[in-house]
C-alpha cells in the first residue's frame, strides 16, 4: 500500500513535458488534478506564509489551501498568482496554456474559444495573461554575431513605400547568427520611430553590450557606430541579411495567419509570444510547464485593464 501511494504521488510531482494531447489528457483529467499540480509548484518545496513567512501550516478549508500557524492567515493555491479570482475552471486554463504552448505555432482565440468551449472573448483575455508570461526576460539578451533590421507591420499599400509609418508598425527584429550560419535566438520589440535614439534604446534593450550587431545602411546607425559596436552593410534587395530577412518574413506571416487582426497595441504582446516560442523550438515539452511556472509567479492582472483592452482591440 505505501509503496502504491508512494508511485501515485510521483505521477502528480513530476513536471509535465510533452506536446502530446493524449499524454497531457492522462495527466489533468479534472480541476482536481490541475490544482494538486499548482499546489506542487507553490509549496512543494515547502511553505511560507505569504502574510508573514512563518513556514509551518495547518490543513485550509480545501485541500488547495493551507492556514498558517502563526497568523492564521488562510491561503489559496491561486493567491498571488493570475488565476486568483479566475471564474473558468482551471481544466479549461489548463487546456489552453497547453494548446498555446504545445502547438508550434499557437493558436487564434477564436480556435482556442471553440476547441475549449469558451468564449471568443473569454479565450482572449486569458491569452494575454499567457503571452505576458512568455514575455522574455531581460537578461536573454542575444549574444556573438547579431544581425538586426527594421521592418514594417501592416497598411500595405503602394503609397507609404519606405520608411513612413502611416498605418504601419515599426518593429526592430534582431537574430543570432552562429557560427555554421544558422539562426540562434531572436528577439522582436515594436518602435515608435527610426531615430538614433529609439534605435539605440532598443538595440541596447535586447543586445548584449559585447555582441557585434550588423544591419544594413540606414543613416540612424551612422550615428550609433561611434558608440555601439555596430558594422553597416549595403542591403542590396535583402541579399546581404538573407537569414535575418527569411525570420522578417516569418514573423509576418505568422502574425497574419494565427491573429488576422493585430492591432498596434498589442504588438508587443504578439512579438513576446513569438519570440518566447522560436527560442524554445529545439526545447518545446517543457514550454507549458514554463510558461505555468511564471503564471503562479505573476501579479494578477488588473481585470478591468484587460477588458478595455479587449474592446479596443475588436
Ligand atoms: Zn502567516
Amino acid at each position: 500500500m505505501t509503496k502504491y501511494i508512494s508511485i501515485f504521488s510521483l505521477k502528480y510531482l513530476a513536471m509535465f513535458k510533452g506536446i502530446n494531447a493524449i499524454e497531457f489528457g492522462k495527466r489533468f483529467y479534472d480541476n482536481e488534478s490541475c490544482y494538486w499540480y499548482l499546489i506542487e509548484q507553490k509549496w512543494g518545496k515547502g511553505f511560507s506564509c505569504s502574510r508573514c513567512g512563518h513556514t509551518k501550516h495547518y490543513k485550509g478549508k480545501t485541500y488547495y489551501y493551507r492556514k498558517c500557524r502563526k497568523c492564521g492567515y488562510s491561503e489559496s493555491v491561486t493567491a498571488n498568482t493570475v488565476f486568483h479570482a479566475m471564474k473558468m475552471p482551471m481544466l479549461k486554463a489548463f487546456h489552453m496554456i497547453f494548446r498555446l504552448t504545445a502547438k508550434k505555432k499557437g493558436m487564434s482565440t477564436t480556435e482556442l474559444g471553440s476547441e475549449v468551449g469558451v468564449q471568443q472573448k473569454t479565450a482572449w483575455l486569458f491569452k494575454r495573461k499567457v503571452q505576458v508570461a512568455m514575455k522574455q526576460d531581460n537578461n536573454d539578451k542575444l549574444k556573438g554575431n547579431v544581425d538586426a533590421d527594421e521592418p514594417l507591420i501592416g497598411g500595405y499599400t503602394n503609397k507609404n513605400k519606405g520608411r513612413s509609418l502611416q498605418s504601419k508598425e515599426a518593429l526592430l527584429l534582431a537574430t543570432e547568427k552562429l557560427p555554421d550560419g544558422r539562426t540562434g535566438n531572436i528577439r522582436i520589440q515594436p518602435i515608435e520611430n527610426f531615430e538614433a535614439l529609439t534605435l539605440k534604446y532598443a538595440l541596447k534593450d535586447m543586445i548584449d553590450d559585447k555582441a557585434n550587431i550588423t544591419t544594413d545602411h540606414y543613416r540612424s546607425y551612422q550615428n550609433l557606430k561611434k558608440k555601439m559596436n555596430i558594422q553597416t552593410v549595403l542591403s542590396k534587395m535583402g541579399q546581404s541579411l538573407e537569414e535575418l530577412h527569411k525570420q522578417i518574413m516569418q514573423f509576418k506571416n505568422w502574425l497574419r495567419g494565427i491573429h488576422h487582426k493585430c492591432s498596434p497595441q498589442h504588438l508587443f504582446a504578439y512579438a513576446d509570444e513569438y519570440v518566447f516560442r522560436f527560442n524554445r523550438r529545439n526545447n518545446r515539452k517543457i514550454i507549458f510547464h514554463k510558461v505555468l511556472d511564471k503564471m503562479m509567479n505573476q501579479i494578477p492582472h488588473p481585470y478591468p485593464i484587460l477588458k478595455i483592452l479587449y474592446y479596443y482591440s475588436t
